[in-house]
């Protein structure tokens, strides 16, 4: 099993026709596809257990263009409308901002085709989805003209998040994504497909250093590298690049170290390496402007304080397998009229109250007609961005926002119900802090992230300034409506609610096929790419992944087998 890459030698130590890296909602399709094509398949994964986001999330699926669920509920669609759908260019969300512009019509047009069948393929897959009309509920940016979200039951699986299955009598009703991975995981294992945990992929090896054929991979276990051919093709499917500070940060210099929640964490690590390796061998990226972009969903606002990961889906439970990784639940917010959130020099920076602006999906935009700019007449206009408030830094000349700190006090959590100790908040680590004056609460605040410590008398105005418009019942500064409750009564708190990201919304340039290409726009012969890793079509989740894992497995089984 020798094969010369560079001109050295590579002693293979396994191979396969098909190698995938990852086993997420790219990964295990791809992997049952490439298999059921007639392909061997060998899985590397670099966790201890498959599923990366997807077994964390919370299972919608917008999968649409003619589904049989959408078709029992006398929902009309077809890949055409979907196609129309997603490359409106006269689309805007709220803000202002264009959901469908920037994306590569030619890899939208691949989704929309596969999007009908790839939902049928889960159901025949064992795939169970909630018997209810599709909706829009969870759906981002997936089209005005129909509705299109479908919601996998969670079934008996044991959930990553809890450490148990949901209730019985809750296993056909609620939504989750463990019911979309451990379904494929089992009929990917049926199949065959040898599914390598602990197992890192490192680099690619190709045939010249920039040229000719990808042959296969390195992968690390255990401190041992791994040389493993693949004879068709390597399939990237490692999700993304959000946990990686220095490569989200050359689409957003704001975001530095101290976005450190990402959504998906600390389960899964999406750290670049699938685009690294493709790099490294003459791949290029696509679509950018979409991970700078300002899409409702993207980077959120934690609804979850004094915790490190609290992000409003994933809630992380004591009997979690990583609950010592991620150490608190948080508290969930139920009412931000309840807590101020000021910036690390203890200045107020927003109505609390704001969210951020939503993503268009069906039926928001009112009057919707297709590819007329009268669409942005039509939008209801919602400047809110807490997000940018958040992000936008402290005048300190540095580049991201800092931590963002809720601050409250006894009377706060008394009306929330909150418990204030471990394991609902994190105090060990830095993520919570509580004083009985707010001189001591500003001095108590150590973290890492936290550039210099907050000045006592800074806090100490804008809590007095702050009560002073619960007193006149309304906030001259950002427009909070009518402030309700003082800051008064200690002790007092600060609890972690630093805005969360959520997606990686651009990555290798692939063309429909799901090829990777380099800088001169050819083909990286036998090397391809799906979901969150992949570039050109900013379509929130597990539908543009799944769909795309299938395309990619299925040209990868076609491909020739190399020499
Ligand atoms: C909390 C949360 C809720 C969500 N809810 C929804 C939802 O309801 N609906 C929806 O559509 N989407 C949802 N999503 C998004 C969805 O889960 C992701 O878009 C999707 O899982 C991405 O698929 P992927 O295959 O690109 O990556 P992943 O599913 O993350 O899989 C990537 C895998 O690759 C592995 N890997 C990475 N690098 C390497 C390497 N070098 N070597 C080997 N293995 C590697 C990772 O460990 C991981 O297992 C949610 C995400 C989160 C975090």
């Amino acid at each position: 099993m020798d094969a010369k890459n560079r001109g050295i030698e590579v002693n293979w130590e396994l191979e396969a026709d098909v190698v995938v890296v990852g086993s997420g909602a790219t990964g295990l399709p791809a992997a049952i596809q490439a298999v059921e094509d007639g392909a061997s398949v060998i899985v590397v994964e670099a966790n201890w257990d498959v599923g990366g986001h997807a077994i964390v999330s919370g299972g919608n699926v917008a999968l649409g263009g003619g589904t049989s669920a959408q078709k029992k509920y006398g929902i009309e669609d077809s890949p055409d409308l979907l196609y129309s759908d997603l490359t409106d260019w006269s689309v805007v969300e709220p803000n202002g901002f264009p959901d469908y512009r920037y994306n590569d019509r030619e890899i939208v047009r691949a989704f929309a085709d596969n999007s009908a069948p790839t939902y049928e393929w889960l159901v025949d897959h064992g795939v169970v989805f909630i018997d209810e009309s599709p909706d829009s509920r969870g759906a981002h940016a997936t089209g005005n003209s129909a509705h299109r979200e479908n919601h996998v039951a969670a079934m008996g699986w044991t959930q990553m998040e809890t450490g148990r299955p949901v209730p019985a009598d809750q296993a056909t009703t609620t939504s989750s994504g463990v019911g979309v991975v451990r379904p494929l995981e089992a009929a990917a294992r049926r199949l065959g497909v040898q599914i390598l945990l602990r197992h890192r992929m490192t680099n690619l090896v190709r045939e010249g250093d920039k040229s000719g054929r990808v042959l296969g991979i390195i992968a690390t276990s255990q401190g041992r590298a791994l040389h493993i051919r693949a004879k068709k093709g390597v399939i990237i499917a490692t999700g993304g690049s959000t946990g990686n500070v220095n490569f989200r940060r050359m689409f957003d210099p704001r975001l530095t170290e101290e976005y450190c929640g990402v959504a998906g964490e600390p389960y899964s690590f999406q750290d670049a390496s699938g685009e690294l390796a493709a790099m490294a061998v003459g791949a290029s990226l696509w679509g950018l402007f979409n991970q700078t972009g300002e899409f409702g969903a993207a980077i959120v606002k934690p609804s979850k304080i004094g915790c490190q990961y609290g992000h409003t889906n994933l809630t992380w439970r004591p009997g979690s397998p990583v609950f010592h990784l991620a150490r608190a639940t948080g508290l969930a917010v139920r009412d931000y009229q309840d807590l101020i959130l000021v910036n690390q020099a203890g200045r107020r920076f927003y109505d609390e109250t704001k969210g951020q602006f939503t993503a268009n999906k069906c039926g928001s935009l009112e009057n919707y007609i297709p590819r007329s700019y009268r669409n942005a007449a039509n939008i209801k206009f919602d400047p809110s961005n807490y997000l940018n408030a958040a992000m936008a830094g402290t005048g300190d000349g540095t580049n991201g926002g800092g931590p963002i700190w809720a601050i409250f006090d006894s009377q706060a959590v008394r009306r929330e119900g909150w418990t204030v100790t471990p394991p609902y908040v994190d105090i060990d680590a830095g993520f919570f802090f509580s004083a009985d004056t707010l001189a001591n609460l500003a001095a108590s605040i150590i973290n890492k992230h936290q550039r210099r410590p907050m000045p006592a008398g800074v806090l100490q105005d804008t809590v007095a300034g702050y009560n002073r418009f619960v007193d006149a019942g309304r906030d001259p500064d950002f427009g909070k409506p009518a402030p309700k409750y003082k800051i008064q009564s200690p002790p007092f708190y600060a609890a972690w609610s630093t805005p969360i990201i959520h997606d990686t919304r651009a990555g290798l340039r692939i063309n429909a096929r799901c090829q990777v290409m380099d800088f001169d726009g050819e083909v990286i012969p036998a090397l391809y790419c799906g979901g969150e890793s992949a570039g050109g079509f900013s379509l929130h989740g597990l539908a543009r992944c799944i769909a795309q894992g299938r395309i990619a497995g299925r040209n990868a089984a076609a491909e020739s087998t190399s020499a």
